[in-house]
């Protein structure tokens, strides 16, 4: 391990505060390091391997393809890119979908497809509506709409035409938005804001201004998509659905892959030659990708995702009883939850990562919980002890 940190140290650009460990397997909600040291996994690579570490369904998929064919780019059909493609519209509002690598890239491709609806119709619908505490990855219009100065501060100027309102707050967007409008892009929960539900009316009303003004409403379900909520896509638990939604994260359980769903006329912007990728859709990532859809798709599979949610929610609900003066309150929906502190909330997670708990720091002062979807009670209960006596010690102190 120590080899590993020199090198990183010495060859890596030092963009991320890394903890002073490094794994050397996975399976299931389990993580285990070189020194054959186990630690629960309640993060899954931050909602990324929703199916936990090394699904031996998907593992086998990845491992046939690996052996078959890996990549051939765009310039011929690829026939697990046309499966994850069907499987994703049957199971969502979408009536077609564009494949990329990342949550970011998703994005920046649905912001293009926004702007290039709006200037067909007007060269001055441009405009973009975006929100405070949101966050859409790291490219430059990725990073333009995240509405946390931390991520632009010293890269601007931003793309220009970007307008922020307040999450929760449709008099703010009331206050921005206009004929000039192309796009509004929100995430239905804020994930790295603070694991911040939209409410049922907010997004309803989004949906309404959106078509007012011939806006194109995009749904940026990177975090909170492929079961994370217990429903497949979150805007299913608010009965409103968006013109475009963007995946990435979980679809791949591990292996890059983002995506574009969008409906109707929306679907039919991106025309040959607007809009591209090398890797996007390949033959690796989207074999993967159908696989996660298949688990995910199976009778029974959400139903336990969201009893389990609810059974983790009771059970961080029981910690902030018991600890009152620490901790405020649980707020998320199904396995996306978080816990609000009264207080910076890093040595928490430090103090949990020394007892062989993964959790997540975000917003400063919000406990982050994104458990693999298939994690057992027992495993629930596991974590939960952790970290009442990492609370316990810190009310000690
Ligand atoms: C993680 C995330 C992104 C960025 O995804 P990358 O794959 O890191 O580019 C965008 N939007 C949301 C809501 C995310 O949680």
């Amino acid at each position: 391990m120590q080899e590993t940190f020199r090198k990183t140290d010495q060859y890596v650009m030092k963009t991320y505060n890394r903890y002073p460990v490094s794994f050397v397997k996975g399976e299931g909600c389990w993580l285990y390091d070189s020194q054959g040291k186990k630690y629960l996994d309640m993060l899954a690579g931050i909602a990324v391997c929703n199916l936990g570490h090394c699904h031996p369904r998907v593992s086998e998929a990845i491992c046939q393809q690996a052996k078959t064919l890996i990549h051939t780019s765009n310039l011929f059909h690829i026939e697990p890119q046309a499966e994850l493609a069907e499987l994703i519209c049957k199971n969502s509002f979408g009536d077609k979908v564009f494949f990329c690598n990342s949550g970011a890239e998703a994005n920046e491709g649905a912001l293009k497809l926004a702007r290039r609806y709006g200037t067909e119709k007007n060269l001055e619908k441009y405009e973009i509506v975006a929100f405070r505490q949101s966050f859409h990855g790291r490219t430059m219009a990725a990073v333009t709409v995240t509405g946390q100065g931390k991520y632009s501060d010293g890269f601007g100027p931003m793309l220009p035409g970007v307008k922020f309102a307040e999450f929760n707050n449709i008099d703010s967007v009331k206050e921005v938005i206009s004929e000039k409008t192309a796009g509004i892009i929100v995430e239905p929960i804020q994930g790295e804001g603070g694991v911040i539900p939209a409410s049922k009316e907010f997004l309803e009303e989004l949906r309404q201004i959106a078509d007012e003004f011939d806006a194109v409403l995009i749904f940026d379900e990177v975090q909170t998509g492929i079961g994370r909520t217990g429903e497949l896509f979150a805007y299913q638990h608010y009965g409103v659905e968006p013109d475009v939604m963007t995946l990435a994260k979980a679809l791949g359980n591990g292996v890059p892959i983002g995506a574009i769903v969008a409906k109707g006329e929306a679907a039919e912007v991106l025309k040959p030659g607007l809009h591209a990728s090398t890797f996007g859709g390949n033959f690796l990532a989207t074999r993967a990708g159908v696989e996660v859809m298949r688990i995910m798709t199976e009778p029974g599979f959400l139903d336990r995702v969201k009893e389990k949610g609810i059974y983790l929610k009771n059970r961080l609900e029981e910690l902030v009883s018991q600890f009152p003066r620490l901790l405020e309150r649980v707020r998320g929906v199904g396995m996306m939850l978080g816990i609000v502190c009264k207080f910076p909330c890093s040595n928490i997670v430090a103090s949990a990562l020394d007892k062989g708990l993964i959790i997540n720091c975000t917003a400063g002062n919000i406990l982050r919980f994104l458990p693999p979807l298939t994690i057992e009670k027992e495993e629930i209960d596991y974590g939960v002890k952790i970290l009442k006596e990492v609370l316990r010690e810190y009310a000690a102190e």
